[in-house]
């Protein structure tokens, strides 16, 4: 019998998205199987692929099917779920099979890495001739047995347990260093150096220009690269002139693990037994449900989801529990390793590629029943799921923006139709979707109203910071802020302060009436381009320069908006030189295990005053914190995204929900240029719906998600010519093949214009139905596959793109 393996290759430069098929030889015809990784030739020469199906039909000559060339896995990596998964995602998402298939595994199975074969049992016990091999040790080299022709009794051994395979990673010593750069500590160095640099070179300046307000602030180079879109040949340009530094920082490689103590179920509160019966009978009648638990800061989501996870385990199943990266804190992670112990396993992008390895050989190997993990834990490669929890479910984060772009929750649920098991989608300010689809019972709502220990919800005061300006107070501070921290201080009692960073100085805000200059055709803020200082919508592609002074009141305080957290830090040292301030960012969390040490000084009250950006906003549950204030809302509101004034409200509302958690009662002050608008006015309130209702109807208005789908075509290519050209081909093409409903933009620059040296177009596709869409973007597809991609054009296709 011939047997025929279809193999999906990986083939970077010329991508195919298809199977091929390989002759499996003879000897080989029960040692591979779906979901095994083999070396296969294509054209000169051999490369990776996976086997997705076993056959024994194919409809080229047989003379011509070439055979596999190397096994390398004698037992598969991905499970048949996965496989379906791929093929899923590749359509969903518009990717091609090989990224959809790769990212499902970790990094170490990517890459070449050794395998070593471990022995278990006494030499004697096994087959004589892999004996012969582990002659002088425990552990012997895959390919050892490979080349002696002993793969077929290798696998036996496996399955009798007697040996196992282990993918080495290489240890690079315990301590690890990691280059950063550090921003010269001179202003005036910093804008002479700006003065020097061609015209020519307008990244550069805009880099330099965009260093001058991070003077003597360490950042790793690719946080550089994201903030501000700029390439590594420009930073290294820069820093040859003297703008920054390289310097090198120490990152410990041992995950920070202590002991801890375990904890015992609570008494579930009305609200909580309510949500939670619903989802074990969900678990117990084997249905795909999703849940979408809305619960106000504090009432206690966390428990819901430890208390399912029980039962699932009861039940002999797995729990995936999905985390925000950003929220994965050593806090959140105890909370389940507190319940499950040894059961769980944790899965975030501190760990080493080691680290990562292991616990997902854990998972894969049923020795864990928990996974705790950022976006990709979705992959987890259990085999018989009970539950998949998404904490957070609104953060933006578990879309994944290169390809395979997929939404975590939308293979959430994928996974739970394969599983028969119940999906939970929780938090305080659901995604707007997701509401929307609870509201038609596409999903099930469940709410928790009150707090867990029916603590009152803080105060939240709104400060107006135009009338700050025009009292005179020039500072980031209002005297109510300053007022407030000065009782906590004397009271000792702590306090947590909030910088919203997000779009960073890249809006243009006028001081004495808090306008800030919008898109005449978007209703979108322009975003602030210092190279040719001009402002630039990115959504159709309209500029202009950026005022003199503000177009609604004319007062000349108008200019680029953001204050680093090292700044504040410095102020508040000014107003109150006693106050012990812990400043939590980037800077001060890099190394492993700073995160949890600096939130357990806080906690044991080693500090007054708790300072920081968008990572504390999460998961701090301190008995001792009575003030939370916010000293800029405006910031989030004006990033050029749709979602804006969706994120601001969560945002606004994540961080209220820190204080008052405990007895003490809460105070939120929130400081701001623009009181008027809705999402900050009914952030106040902390009250989702009225926020929901205002919200919907603003999307309804403008044509924006839900009431609209979106999809983003983008085309770049080294020439800005070219680029600008393909885009138009692209564009002309979805007109005339989409239907005259859907509303086609551009082609537009994209919002970052210039990405790794390539100039970027695109076009974005509003619809509401428009059934021909998928067969409309894979013809186009095609055509980019077969003569595009040939003239050094990349193009790229987001059904569901988050920031435009
Ligand atoms: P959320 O995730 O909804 O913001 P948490 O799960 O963090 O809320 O719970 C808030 C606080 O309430 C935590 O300190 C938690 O231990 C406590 N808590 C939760 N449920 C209960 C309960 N049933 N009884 C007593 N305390 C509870
Ligand atoms: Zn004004
Ligand atoms: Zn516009």
């Amino acid at each position: 019998m011939i047997r025929i393996a279809k193999v999906i290759v990986d083939v970077a430069a010329y991508p195919v998205d298809r199977p091929f098929d390989y002759l499996v030889p003879d000897e080989w015809h029960d040692l591979i199987e779906c979901g095994c990784r083999v070396k296969v030739p294509f054209g000169p020469r051999n490369v990776l692929g996976f086997v997705v199906e076993l056959t024994s039909e194919t409809e080229i000559p047989l003379d011509k099917v070439k055979p596999v060339a190397q096994i390398l896995d004698i037992e598969p990596v991905l499970t048949n779920e996965m496989l379906a998964l791929a093929k899923w995602l590749k359509n969903d998402t518009i990717c091609y099979e090989i990224d959809a298939l790769q990212v499902m595994l970790p990094s170490a199975l990517r890459a070449k890495y050794e395998k070593i074969v471990h022995l278990h049992v006494p030499a004697e016990q096994i087959h004589p001739e892999l004996a012969s091999i582990f002659r002088k040790s425990l552990k012997a080299n895959f390919k050892l047995f490979e080349k002696a022709g002993f793969l077929r009794e290798l696998k036996q051994a496996i399955h009798a347990g007697q040996v196992s395979i282990e993918n080495s990673v290489k240890q690079q010593g315990n301590i690890k260093e990691v280059r950063k750069v550090k921003i010269h500590t001179n202003l005036d160095d910093l804008a002479e150096i700006e003065r020097t640099i061609s015209n020519r070179a307008a990244k550069q300046k805009q880099l330099v220009n965009w260093m001058q307000a991070h003077v003597g602030e360490v950042f790793s180079p690719d946080e550089i690269y994201e903030e501000v879109g700029v390439t590594a040949a420009v930073l290294l340009a820069v820093i040859e002139k003297g703008a920054a530094q390289f310097i090198q920082e120490e990152v410990y490689r041992d995950p920070f693990t202590k002991e801890v103590a375990r904890t015992n179920f609570l008494t579930l509160t009305d609200e909580q037994d309510e949500a939670l019966t619903q989802i074990t009978s969900a678990m117990d009648n084997h249905l795909a449900e999703t849940f979408l638990l809305h619960g106000v800061t504090g009432s206690g989501k966390t428990e819901v989801y430890l208390q399912a996870i029980q039962h699932t385990l009861q039940e002999g199943k797995e729990a995936i529990v999905l985390v925000p990266e950003i929220s994965l804190t050593p806090q959140m992670t105890e909370r389940f390793r507190s319940r499950f112990g040894e059961l769980v396993a944790v899965m975030h992008s501190g760990l080493s590629v080691g680290e990562k390895y292991d616990e997902w050989r854990k998972i894969q190997q049923g020795k864990v029943k928990v996974v705790v993990g950022a976006r990709s834990a979705i992959f987890a490669p259990f085999h018989n799921v009970g539950i998949i929890i998404l904490d957070e479910e609104h953060e933006s984060t578990y879309k994944q923006e290169d390809a395979p772009r997929y939404h975590a929750r939308d293979v959430a649920i994928w996974r739970s139709e394969f599983h028969h098991c119940p999906v939970i989608l929780g938090s305080a300010t659901p995604a707007l979707e997701s509401f929307a689809r609870a509201k038609k019972n596409v999903y099930k709502l469940l709410s928790l109203k009150v707090r867990a220990k029916k603590q009152a919800l803080p105060a939240v005061e709104i400060v107006d910071m135009r009338e700050q300006l025009k009292l005179g107070n020039r500072s980031m501070f209002s005297e109510r802020l300053i007022e407030a921290i000065g009782t906590r201080l004397e009271n000792k009692q702590q306090i947590v302060l909030f910088l919203n960073r997000r779009g960073y100085s890249s809006f243009v805000l006028c001081r004495d009436c808090g306008t800030v200059v919008q898109c005449p055709n978007c209703d979108i803020s322009l975003t602030y381009h210092r190279s040719n200082e001009k402002l630039k919508c990115h959504y159709c592609g309209y500029d202009e320069y950026v005022p003199q002074s503000c177009p609604e009141c004319q007062s000349e305080h108008i200019r680029f908006f953001g204050t680093g957290t090292q700044k504040v830090e410095e102020e508040i040292y000014k107003l109150f030189p006693e106050a012990r301030i812990l400043r939590m960012d980037v800077d001060t969390t890099s190394q492993k295990g700073s995160h949890e040490q600096l939130l357990d000084a806080f906690g044991r009250g080693e500090a007054d005053i708790l300072l920081g950006t968008q990572m504390i906003a999460k998961g701090l549950d301190f008995p001792n914190i009575t003030l939370v204030g916010v000293l800029s809302a405006d910031t989030s509101l004006h990033i050029p995204d749709y979602r804006a004034g969706e994120r601001t409200f969560q945002l606004l509302t994540q961080v209220s929900g820190r204080a008052g958690r405990h007895e003490l009662p809460g105070e939120v002050i929130i400081q701001t240029y623009t009181p008027e608008h809705y999402a900050i006015e009914l952030a106040k309130e902390q009250q989702y719906e009225p926020f929901y209702v205002r919200e919907m109807h603003a999307r309804r208005q403008a044509g924006y998600p839900p009431y609209y789908y979106l999809a983003l075509v983008q085309v770049s290519h080294e020439d800005v010519v070219m680029a600008a050209e393909y885009a138009a081909k692209a564009a002309e093409y979805l007109r005339a093949n989409l239907s005259f409903q859907v509303n086609i933009i551009g082609p537009t620059t994209a919002s970052i214009t210039r990405l790794q040296n390539r100039y970027r177009y695109q076009c974005l596709i509003k619809y509401k139905v428009e059934p021909n869409l998928i067969g409309v973007l894979l013809q186009l597809i095609k055509i980019y596959r077969s003569e595009w991609i040939k003239k050094g054009i990349q193009l790229t296709i987001d059904l569901d793109p988050s920031m435009i």
